[in-house]
């Protein structure tokens, strides 16, 4: 475990199962030092224990730093639960997850991530006071995919005001990968705003809403990474960045909701090296996040939120503006920020 490629440093990994449910789950802590650790819980039907492992300390350490670059104090944390979303889930399944979370005692705060829901926080909330992204509730701050969403369209301008000199997006030619919670919000966004929106999805009934509502081209799954688009939007699962994807995209820039885009970490210069700009995506996506920490704190407040994220899109800026100016992945840019962020309220 301590030699795991992945490991950095995590404070604790913790396993656990119950026979009664079939909750078989990881919840990973990366780091407290900003406070108790956040992220929201994935249900993936994992082909090894080692996959859903990795996925578990992979996105725990993006938590970390994704925390830390949205100024919350909060640490990092992820909790992964191995099963299929739509036939494995169950009351008792999700009773046995808070209790697990319980355990924990207040180390980790968990919420919604892909395959889980609000319903499913309601059945964690009657073991544990450790979850948020609640529909009820004096704090609840319900589904985070809006915000999420709506922080990925501000960083997506951010991103084209740099390439193309204007954050205007009418007419811009955009592919979509993952038209779900976040994708499909996002896509709301980018339509109305007249983007031309090339869209994939392996759920037919999402991507047929999605395209109904915003008069989106379908494109097969296998096929996103080719379409003639200025910009690439990744908002369904990670490591679509890899040796094999990069050359077919004709895109100037990356930048979509997804966690874990780069599928290792040389891709950053790989991505720079291919004249992209990318948009490190803990810093883009960390719209959800703010709004959990505002049910965390106790009082959700729409203006904090709102207050957050426009300093988490100014974050962004000077981060593709230090990448820009000194010739630097943008990703190794965020991660110093992040580092020294985690470092600094480590020591002080
Ligand atoms: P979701 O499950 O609602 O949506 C994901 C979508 O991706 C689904 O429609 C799924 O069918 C699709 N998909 C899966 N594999 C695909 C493939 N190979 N090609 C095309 N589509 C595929 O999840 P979500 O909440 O929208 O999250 C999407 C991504 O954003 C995830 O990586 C998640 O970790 C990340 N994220 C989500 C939030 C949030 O607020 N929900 C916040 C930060 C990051």
């Amino acid at each position: 475990m301590f030699d795991h490629p992945s490991y950095d440093h995590h404070e604790g990994v913790h396993f656990f199962e119950d026979a009664d449910s079939g909750l078989r789950a990881i919840i990973a802590v990366h780091s407290t030092a900003r406070g108790p650790a956040a992220g929201g819980c994935r249900m993936w039907q994992y082909e090894t224990g080692e996959q859903a492992l990795r996925d578990a300390l992979r996105l725990s350490q993006g938590m970390s730093f994704k925390n830390a670059m949205a100024g919350l104090p909060l640490g990092g944390g992820k909790a992964v639960i191995w099963g299929n979303s739509k036939t494995d889930k169950s009351p008792k399944l999700f009773e046995a997850f808070g209790r697990a979370i319980e355990s924990l005692n207040g180390a980790y705060y968990t919420a919604e991530d892909v395959g889980v829901d609000t319903d499913d926080m309601a059945v964690v909330a009657t073991q544990t006071k450790y979850v948020a992204g609640l529909d009820t509730g004096e704090a609840a701050s319900g589904d985070p995919s809006p915000v999420t969403a709506l922080g990925v369209y501000r960083g997506i301008k951010s991103c084209a005001k740099r390439v193309f000199g204007t954050d205007d997006l009418s007419g811009r030619t955009i592919a979509v990968q993952g038209v779900g919670s976040v994708g499909g919000y996002l896509c709301d966004h980018l339509a109305k705003e007249g983007a031309r929106l090339y869209v994939c999805d392996i759920d037919e009934e999402e991507l047929a809403k999605v395209c109904a509502r915003t008069g989106a081209t379908r494109i097969k799954t296998d096929e996103i990474y080719d379409v003639d688009a200025e910009i690439f939007s990744p908002n369904a699962l990670g490591a679509v960045i890899n040796r094999a994807t990069l050359p077919r995209l004709k895109a100037k820039i990356i930048a979509g909701g997804a966690n874990n885009q780069l599928a290792s970490p040389d891709m950053d210069s790989a991505v720079r090296e291919a004249g992209i700009l990318y948009a490190p995506d803990y810093v883009i996506n960390g719209g959800g996040i703010i709004n959990v920490a505002a049910e965390i704190s106790g009082a959700y407040s729409r203006n904090w939120v709102i207050g957050k994220l426009n300093v988490l899109i100014d974050t962004l800026g000077e981060v593709l503006d230090d990448a820009l100016q000194n010739n630097l992945p943008t990703n190794r840019v965020a991660e110093r920020i992040a580092r020294e962020r985690i470092s600094a309220a480590k020591n002080g």
